[in-house]
C-alpha cells in the first residue's frame, strides 16, 4: 500500500470529480442546488427610488434655514401604489417605508423629527442631511448586472434574491446519487437478533445520514458478507443507477477484505489506496468512467472519519459547489494541549466549546477507532499534521465539523 498524504488525497478526489451535468429546476425544487449559470438582475434593485422610513418626502433646501418649519402636507406615497405627487418648496408629501419618492423631493424626513400641527400642516423639529432615508433606485444591482455566480449554493437568501428577480426557474447542478454498501460477514440488520460473533451494520445508517443531513440522495443497500464474488455482482447492480458508491468495510489487505478485489475486477481507476493517516489508513478512491467508488475502513470512526474528510468534498464537487465550500475545515484554537508521536498525520474526535473569545476545540479521550460511544459525543475532529507540532493550548489548528455548529 503506496501511502499519501491526507492533502494530497484529498488534492486527487477534487481534481478528478467534475459537476453534475445542469438541470433547469423550478426555483422551489433548486433549494440545495448549486448554480450552474450566473444569475443576472431582469431589473434595476431597487427599481425606483424609495423610502426607507416612514415620514415626509420634502426639498432639502427647506431645512437649510433654522428650524422647526411647517411645510404644507399635499398627499401621500405609500408602497404598491404609483407616485402621482410632486412636492415643491414649502410642501411635502407622507411617505411610507417603500413608497416611491415624488417627483421634486430629495430627503426623507423621519416621522419621528415631526409633529403634526393640523392634517394640512407638519412641522419638522429637527435637521437631516440631504439625500436621507432614500434608497437609490440600483444601489443594490444595475439591471443585467451578475448577482449570483456560478457555483453558488442555493439556501434561503439565494432563493430569495433570484425570486426578487424574477427567477422561476434556475440552471443548477444536478446532485450525484450514491449508492451505500457495507461488506462484512459478521454484520446483520439493526432489527436482528445477534449471536456474540455478530454486530449490527451501523455504518450504513451513519453514512446514510450524514449524507442525508449534508443534503445528498442516498439509497442504502443491505450488507454483503465477506465472499468472493458476491460484492461484485452487488456493485455490479448497483452501478448503472448510481454515480457514486460508498462501501465500508474489507478494504484493507486482510484476508477477507474483498473490495480491492471487487475494484479490481471492475478494471476501476484506482486514484489511492492507503492516506498516511489516523484513523482512516486503507480507505480507498477510484474511478470508472464518469462513477466513483469510495471505500471506507469498516471501524465506525475510521469509516465517519474517511467519509467527512474524502466522501463529502466529492459529493460537493459533484453536485457543484465553488472550491473553498467542497473542503471541510474551519480554524479554531485547542482548549487544552497535546503530545503526539506518530508518523501519520492523526485526527481526534473533539466537541467545541464556547468561550468569550470565541469558539475553541477541546479533544475527547477515545479508545480508538472503534468507539462510537465517544464519536457520538463529538462535533468533528481535529487534525494533527507531525510536520506541524507541538501543539499546546492555544494553537489554531484545523477543525473538520461532523454537524452543524449552530
Ligand atoms: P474491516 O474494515 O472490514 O476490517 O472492519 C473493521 C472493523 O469494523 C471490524 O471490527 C468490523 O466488525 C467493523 N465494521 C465493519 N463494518 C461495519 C459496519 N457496517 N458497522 C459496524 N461495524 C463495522
Ligand atoms: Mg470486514
Amino acid at each position: 500500500m503506496d501511502l499519501i498524504h491526507p492533502r494530497e488525497a484529498l488534492d486527487i478526489v477534487l481534481a478528478a470529480a467534475k459537476a453534475m451535468r445542469p438541470v433547469a429546476l423550478s426555483l422551489d425544487q433548486a433549494l440545495g442546488h448549486c448554480l450552474a449559470r450566473d444569475v443576472h438582475a431582469d431589473r434595476d434593485l431597487p427599481p425606483a427610488d424609495r423610502s426607507a422610513m416612514d415620514g415626509y418626502a420634502i426639498v432639502s433646501a427647506d431645512i437649510s434655514d433654522a428650524l422647526p418649519v411647517t411645510l404644507r402636507l399635499t398627499g401621500e406615497s405609500a408602497a404598491g401604489a404609483a407616485c402621482q405627487q410632486i412636492v415643491r418648496l414649502g410642501t411635502c408629501v407622507r411617505i411610507l417605508t417603500g413608497g416611491v419618492i415624488p417627483e421634486g423631493a430629495d430627503t426623507v424626513i423621519e416621522l419621528e423629527r415631526t409633529r403634526e400641527v393640523s392634517p394640512e400642516r407638519i412641522e419638522l423639529l429637527s435637521p437631516v442631511k440631504p439625500g436621507a432615508n432614500i434608497r437609490c433606485q440600483a444601489e443594490d444591482a444595475r439591471r443585467g448586472s451578475i448577482i449570483l455566480r456560478q457555483g453558488t449554493l442555493l439556501g434561503g437568501s439565494q432563493i430569495g434574491l433570484c425570486a426578487a428577480v424574477g427567477r422561476t426557474e434556475v440552471h443548477v447542478h444536478d446532485k450525484p446519487a450514491v449508492t451505500i454498501i457495507s461488506t462484512g460477514s459478521e454484520l446483520r440488520p439493526v432489527d436482528e437478533k445477534l449471536a456474540s460473533h455478530q454486530i449490527r451494520d451501523s455504518n450504513g445508517p451513519a453514512i446514510s445520514a450524514v449524507l442525508t443531513t449534508a443534503g445528498f440522495n442516498v439509497r442504502l443497500q443491505a450488507s454483503v458478507p465477506d465472499a468472493p464474488g458476491d460484492l461484485d455482482s452487488v456493485i455490479g447492480e448497483a452501478l448503472p443507477t448510481a454515480d457514486v458508491i460508498i462501501l465500508s468495510g474489507g478494504v484493507s489487505v486482510g484476508r477477507y477484505d474483498f473490495v480491492p478485489a471487487a475494484i479490481a475486477n471492475l478494471r476501476a481507476r484506482v486514484r489511492f489506496h492507503g492516506v498516511l493517516m489516523k484513523p482512516g489508513k486503507p480507505v480507498l478512491y477510484a474511478t470508472l468512467g464518469r462513477k466513483h467508488l469510495l471505500g471506507l475502513p469498516g471501524n465506525p470512526v475510521s469509516a465517519l472519519h474517511a467519509l467527512h474528510l474524502f466522501g463529502l468534498p466529492l459529493l460537493r464537487r459533484l453536485a457543484g459547489y465553488a472550491d473553498p465550500w467542497c473542503r471541510p475545515t474551519l480554524s479554531m484554537q485547542l482548549v487544552e494541549g497535546v503530545e503526539l508521536r506518530g508518523r501519520r498525520v492523526e485526527y481526534r474526535l473533539a466537541q467545541v466549546e464556547s468561550r468569550a473569545d470565541g469558539q475553541c476545540v477541546r479533544l475527547l479521550e477515545s479508545t480508538g477507532s472503534g468507539d462510537q460511544v465517544r464519536a457520538a459525543m463529538a462535533d468533528g475532529v481535529v487534525e494533527f499534521d507531525p510536520s506541524k507540532g507541538p501543539w499546546p493550548a492555544g494553537t489554531t489548528v484545523s477543525f473538520i465539523p461532523w454537524r452543524p455548529l449552530w
